[in-house]
């Protein structure tokens, strides 16, 4: 997946100011191969910077989410969690035992939905699509 999203770069693109801690925040964020949640973000921030407490991380990415940063999703479990927004679209596949989201694009499935929205007489801006499923035990 295209990673390496310049959290920092683009709070600075929104205009947001940056702190040492958002600094510390972005940076985290910046890193993440997962979705992690701000319990997650908050220990690896923390590693960095005691001091961030996980009042200041509810904040930031609340910030973050509302400039556009930054996306949250919920995959089921009732826990929000983030990744920085990315350049390209992707979809998302989870495994219901054991919590891994797998990322993935599929040009049918976009096409199919574009064809849905046009059929109902719109054009498509946006959409979220989640497949919840358990990996099928292979013989070899
Ligand atoms: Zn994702």
């Amino acid at each position: 997946m295209p990673r390496k999203i310049d959290v920092e770069a683009l709070c600075a693109d929104k205009g947001l100011r940056i702190t040492e801690q958002r600094r510390v925040i972005a940076r985290v964020l910046s890193e993440a191969e997962d979705h992690p949640d701000v319990e997650a973000l908050h220990a690896r921030a923390a590693a960095i910077d005691p001091g961030i407490s996980i009042a200041t991380v509810y904040r930031t990415v609340r910030l973050f989410e509302d400039a556009g940063i930054l996306e949250r999703h919920d995959f089921g479990d009732g826990r929000a969690r983030y990744e920085a927004a990315p350049e390209s679209h992707h979809d998302h596949l989870i495994d219901v035992e054991t919590g891994d989201v797998i990322e993935f694009v599929d040009a049918e499935l976009e096409a199919l939905q574009r064809r849905i929205a046009e059929k109902l007489g719109f054009r498509l801006v946006d959409h979220r699509m989640e497949l919840y499923g358990v990996a099928i035990a292979r013989e070899d």
